[in-house]
């Protein structure tokens, strides 16, 4: 029987989400951190985030079109995505 709780803010799970899984995390009041009941992940808040932040960089370009992949070692050229 567990006596943990969701926390007052429901993270997802970094570890499940980075591998495209959506998992709410439970909070444990002693250890005062998330824990993930399918994969084993467990951080306080701050690892939470930080987590987090590191996965956005899979969906940085979420909102941007490559309009050319011009040369080798060039940057890629880029538009806003804008519906038509
Ligand atoms: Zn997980």
């Amino acid at each position: 029987m567990s006596l943990s709780k969701k926390g007052k803010l429901n993270y997802r799970c970094p570890a499940c989400f980075s591998r495209d899984i959506d998992m709410d995390m439970f909070f444990d009041e002693q250890k005062q951190e998330y824990y993930c009941l399918r994969c084993g992940f467990t951080g306080d808040e701050k690892r939470v985030l930080e987590f987090n932040e590191q996965i956005k960089s899979k969906y940085k370009f979420l909102k941007m079109r490559v309009v050319s992949f011009n040369e080798d070692n060039e940057p890629l050229s880029m538009k806003k995505y804008e519906k038509e």
